[in-house]
């Protein structure tokens, strides 16, 4: 009953969240609006600056990926974190008590300043979703959830939300555990580095051909995801290439990187995405039915 009570508690508490966050725009942690602006933000550059000149300005799936982007966004991806997040804080932690170890904080980096607590938390955030990338193209029944999001054919800023619903339970359980049971980390600060997650996400799918310069080595970049997407991976590389989230160091760090030249106009996807369904409930229902 306890549990019981606890989930009907968070979702209440986040019906009204939500509630809160739709009827007041300038909200400081607004996600629903702050997806909104940078979503129009960075259509409007890639529209201003497009890489792929001939590409259509509502490319193939254009509306369908900012429906994808809503529904993981905003109904699912919100929600999950919200109410998975405290509920694991609730039973993650104590079940971690009773074989003997910590509720929660295995290291404390509250005595530090925020200043370098926020660069902390962001680098080793970005490692353990990097870390989680990696695992869904090597492990075959993750691979097969993550190949809705490699079945873009066409690439836009709005793809960079299309992704099948199970890859949220699998990184937000492994941010979690970390960032809170590991590191105690508070959930207020996490709508930041999620805002700026968003951001460079949305632009390493978008239509504009940029790298950052120097910078590069450093975050991820159109120049560099649009590999990550490539129908034929190197042969010394079978299992992919590129698994940057928000930075590219962990790439050239462990040797995953490979910008062979430009990739403006290669072909995307996957072996086989020719026969590979495209409308939103398929999509939803064919990792389920797959075969290895
Ligand atoms: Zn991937
Ligand atoms: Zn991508």
């Amino acid at each position: 009953m306890a549990f019981f009570d606890h989930v009907v508690n968070i979702y209440t508490g986040y019906a009204k969240y939500l509630w809160g966050t739709i009827s007041d725009p300038f909200r400081y942690d607004n996600y629903f609006y702050y997806l909104i602006y940078v979503s129009l933000a960075v259509w409007i550059l890639e529209l201003m600056l497009p890489w792929r000149k001939n590409q259509s300005k509502f490319r193939k799936d254009f509306w369908l990926d900012a429906f994808w982007m809503f529904f993981n966004f905003f109904i699912f991806n919100l929600i999950i974190y919200i109410a998975l997040s405290s509920v694991t804080e609730e039973y993650f932690g104590k079940m971690m008590q009773a074989i003997g170890l910590p509720k929660k904080g295995l290291i404390d980096l509250s005595g530090l300043s925020l200043w370098i607590q926020f660069p902390i938390y962001f680098i080793l955030a970005d490692f353990v979703q990097w870390s989680v990338h990696v695992m869904l193209h090597r492990v075959p029944w993750l691979w097969k959830f993550h190949k809705v999001h490699h079945s873009v054919r066409e690439m836009g800023f709005a793809a960079h939300l299309r992704y099948h619903f199970m890859e949220t339970f699998v990184y937000k359980i492994a941010l979690y555990i970390f960032m809170a049971w590991v590191l105690n980390f508070k959930l207020e600060y996490a709508f930041f580095m999620h805002a700026f997650t968003i951001l460079v996400g949305h632009l390493n799918h978008a239509n504009v051909g940029w790298d950052y310069g120097p910078l590069k080595y450093i975050l991820n970049n159109p120049k560099m995801h649009i590999w990550h997407h490539a129908k034929h991976m190197p042969s010394t590389h079978p299992y992919g290439i590129n698994f940057g989230i928000t930075l590219s160091i962990w790439d050239y760090l462990f040797k995953t990187d490979h910008i062979p030249h430009s990739g403006r106009d290669i072909e995307l996807g996957f072996e086989g995405i020719e026969s590979y369904p495209e409308g939103f409930f398929e999509l939803q229902i064919k990792p389920f039915k797959d075969k290895e």
